[in-house]
């Protein structure tokens, strides 16, 4: 594997770790304030960035690399409210889209093959992260300043399952 592939895996392994880290402390702060949906769901969120991270860990792996994993940056430790916690979400979920995109152009440029296919699979997840963490943007900007909406919408997205990521 080209060595300015490797870099910019391993620099995008560190961002899906960033995004673990960021979920986790965004469901800390909602347990806090006691929005217990809200918390669960976002700790299936944040599980779920780990589980990402692996993949190009993994990958890595696969291509005789091993990985160097660098310093994760440390997150917010709390947000104004849980309207503007998912909208960090949302500009964050744009944010790695954009990553995802670069590699993409990159892997494409290096005629990297096996790679491309594996950010095919992102390119279709990061479509679908966009649209969940998006709806739930409008649904909780609409009930923003009422607590009974708001404590509707903080039960629904508690039901989620760790096997509907
Ligand atoms: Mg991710």
């Amino acid at each position: 594997m080209k060595q300015s592939l490797v870099d910019a895996l391993v620099e995008h392994l560190n961002a899906e770790f960033e995004s673990y880290y960021i979920y986790l402390s965004m469901s800390g702060y909602f347990d806090s304030e006691s929005w217990d949906g809200f918390a669960s769901w976002m700790a299936l969120q944040a599980e779920e960035e780990r589980e990402h991270a692996m993949k190009f860990y993994q990958h890595l792996l696969q291509r005789g690399v091993n990985p160097k994993l660098l310093s994760i940056a440390e997150p917010k430790n709390g947000w104004e409210s849980p309207v503007k916690a998912f909208e960090d979400a949302l500009e964050h979920e744009k944010l790695i889209t954009s990553k995802i995109e670069k590699l993409m152009d990159l892997a494409i440029e290096e005629r990297d093959h096996g790679l491309q296919n594996l950010l095919r699979w992102f390119i279709d997840e990061q479509i679908e992260e966009e649209s969940t963490v998006g709806n739930i943007v409008d649904r909780i900007q609409r009930v923003a300043g009422d607590a009974k909406g708001l404590m509707l919408l903080d039960t629904e997205l508690g039901a989620r399952k760790a096997t509907g990521l």
